[in-house]
């Protein structure tokens, strides 16, 4: 309505950002980069993209587009957008996400998309010539692909003078970003006065308007954050005057845990309804429970949302008052000498820290309450977090850059340059898979296809291979699968029962055809939720595959490859699977009586995980897709092999330790 629109004029003009409306324009005319540095619900993301709207740098067709390192972050600034500009999503306003375009090309403006898809798209256009201006948010994540982008950016600038770029973010390091996208020196001879826009970048500040945030730490250090954390929700709850809570734990599986620990506490009590209302927040979230988290809390009630990293910077609540803090998030860690790749749960820098605390103080003075001691945070916390390029398996990163034809990738100009062990273990890699030739050149039509295919590389080469040995049809439902984060539901009630039902769709050959007949019988259901729930599994992940799955078709479809069914032979499947999985093969310890496994790539000792459908089952030979790292190091996803095939998928990977195949 009319008057919900004024409203909304309003919300926006009080935002910190507003001020700065006319400066930034200014800005952004006159210099090639700006950099926005500003705190966390200023109004950077959702107010920016609509000034250079308002100013005219969507017109004649041209679309200003707006980077998030997160999905969800994209879907849902994306729609608020859209909100306040009353318009319908997917029209002036829209957004692309991988497997999920929702813009009209012609019509859309203003497009949020990850940094990952502007990657992407760089390979059809690579001057990016649609976009007028290009906002680069969250740089202080330094994700993966916010680092690759920028390297790329940069080059990009040297060939369109008038594209301009807007880097935005919470903490940056502004003065080390402005000197990375000085390109003065570059253009020689030219005083730089005389271009416009000039070349030189410029940082502008937004002051925030946080209120103070009053640190609670703990006396002892505890070792079970999950508990600690609920304690704490249920101590302000009780002592605290109202004002919503913010959790900071680290995925899916300890936010469910502790969503299931508040409820069930307050049903213990018998004080139902206890006025809490616990939310969970990570990827991977339906529309409506992403609603939920936006909406304004009911009156006499306080809303208590459990979230990973994404509510540090990327989303603003409205409404908080406390923080709870675990100090941990997840993090990639990868190894060059053992060529493995974890996600840990690890602790956050006290950058991070202080990101966190900073959400407490948004309406009102706040408290923060930090699950270790004053002495930990001072002592043992970094005070940056290390850039995920430098810690990060490779393998995506170097085929981009040679599709967008970045041969000397040593030599590009990173904002934190890889380790050269992991670009060659990279190399390496990517040459056994057939993806890179002798001169690290993308190999003809391998290379180029995997390029082409907006998923891992290793699950790209298992789809081609399983083109030629004719099971395309099973093995995009198993790439769909292992896209998503898990198609079980965390056990509710008891674990046994999960187990039991698991039983139902579990095959010996291990947890890839075990998905193949849970996507089976959910076709079969008519896609149902109730279905989904008797089993054990998740419905929101089941529908995510079958759209994923779609994609990909359409993918194959364009790239010639006609898909065809192997008629339940599950040995090609596991064939073709070898073909893209070889590096992760693992031999059962000969005398183990606890199911240990070394790796064949660097002798590490892994476990089956117990989600597994072969945990316990231990065969001999197995590939797992990817590692959890607890106290152990646990293989998800897993698949009983015969080691001649690895011999036969990659005859010299393994040369120097090749497996001894006689003793089995
Ligand atoms: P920044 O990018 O500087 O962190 P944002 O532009 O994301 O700030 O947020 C500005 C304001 O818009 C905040 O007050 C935030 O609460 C509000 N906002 C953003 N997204 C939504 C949403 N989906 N629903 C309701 N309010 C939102
Ligand atoms: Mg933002």
């Amino acid at each position: 309505s009319g008057f919900g629109y004024a409203n909304m004029e309003k919300q926006r003009q009080k935002l910190p950002v507003f001020k700065y409306r006319n400066p930034i324009l200014y800005l952004v005319e006159n210099h090639a980069t700006t950099i926005i540095v500003g705190e966390t619900g200023s109004g950077k993301t959702t107010q920016i993209p609509q000034y250079l709207k308002e100013a005219g740098w969507a017109e004649g067709g041209r679309v200003i587009a707006c980077t998030q390192p997160r999905r969800l972050a994209v879907q849902s600034v994306a729609s608020r957008v859209a909100e306040e500009m009353g318009v319908k999503l997917g029209e002036e306003v829209g957004y692309t996400i991988r497997f999920e375009d929702r813009t009209n090309p012609g019509v859309t403006a203003i497009k949020f998309l990850t940094d990952g898809v502007l990657l992407r798209e760089m390979m059809d256009d690579p001057l990016l010539t649609n976009y007028s201006v290009i906002m680069v948010d969250e740089a202080h994540e330094r994700s993966l692909s916010t680092d690759m982008l920028l390297g790329l950016l940069k080059k990009i600038q040297r060939r369109r003078h008038e594209l301009r770029l807007v880097i935005s973010s919470a903490t940056i390091e502004a003065k080390s970003m402005s000197a990375f996208f000085d390109t003065r020196k570059t253009r020689q001879g030219e005083a730089d006065e005389h271009c416009v826009p000039r070349r030189q970048p410029t940082i502008l500040s937004v002051e925030g308007r946080g209120f103070n945030v009053q640190i609670q730490y703990l006396e002892e250090p505890v070792s079970d954050y999950l508990q600690a954390a609920v304690s704490t929700v249920l101590l302000i709850h009780e002592q605290e005057p109202m004002g919503d809570i913010l959790v900071f734990l680290t995925g899916q599986d300890d936010i469910d845990a502790a969503v299931q620990l508040l409820n069930e506490d307050a049903q213990n009590r018998g004080r139902q309804p206890s006025g809490l209302i616990v939310l969970p927040l990570y990827s991977g979230l339906s529309r409506a429970d992403q609603d939920l988290i936006f909406s304004p809390t009911p009156k006499g009630k306080r809303k208590v949302v459990i979230s990973t990293n994404i509510a540090e910077t990327s989303l603003t609540l409205e409404g908080v008052v406390y923080v709870v803090d675990s100090g941990f998030s997840k993090q990639r860690f990868y190894n060059p000498i053992s060529d493995i790749e974890n996600l840990i749960v690890a602790p956050i820098s006290k950058a991070s820290a202080r990101q966190r605390a900073g959400r407490a103080g948004r309406v009102r003075p706040g408290k923060c309450y930090r699950l270790y001691t004053e002495e930990y945070f001072v002592k043992e916390m970094h005070a940056e977090g290390i850039p995920e390029m430098q810690r990060s398996n490779l393998v995506s990163c170097v085929i981009q850059l040679k599709s967008l034809g970045i041969d000397n990738i040593l030599g590009f100009d990173w904002l934190a340059s890889p380790a050269p062990e992991a670009m060659v273990r990279a190399l390496e890699v990517l040459y056994s898979l057939g993806i890179l030739d002798e001169d690290a050149k993308l190999t003809s039509p391998t290379g180029f296809q995997v390029a082409e295919i907006p998923l891992e590389p290793m699950i790209s080469k298992m789809i081609l291979s399983a083109n030629l040995l004719g099971c395309s049809e099973e093995i995009i439902t198993i790439a769909a699968v292992l896209s998503v984060q898990s198609i079980w539901m965390s056990a509710r009630g008891s674990q046994k029962e999960l187990d039991e039902t698991k039983l139902c769709f579990a095959v010996a050959e291990g947890d890839h055809v075990t998905y193949l007949n849970v996507y089976k019988g959910f076709l079969h259901s008519g896609k149902s939720s109730q279905w989904c729930h008797k089993n054990f599994i998740n419905y929101q992940a089941m529908k995510k595959v079958v759209e994923i799955r779609e994609q990909l078709h359409k993918l194959l479809r364009r790239l010639g490859i006609v898909l065809k069914s192997c008629d339940g032979d599950t040995k090609v499947l596991r064939k073709a699977i070898t073909a893209g999985f070889f590096a992760h093969a693992c031999r059962l310890e000969a005398f183990s009586h606890n199911g240990m496994y070394k790796t064949l790539r660097s002798s590490q000792e892994v476990y089956i995980h117990p989600s597994s459908v072969l945990f316990r089952v231990n065969p001999k030979w197995l590939i797992y897709h990817s590692l959890v790292s607890t106290d152990r190091q646990y293989m998800r996803n897993v698949i009983a092999i015969d080691p001649s095939w690895l011999i036969e998928a990659a005859p010299h990977f393994y040369q120097l330790q090749k497996p001894n195949t006689a003793t089995y």
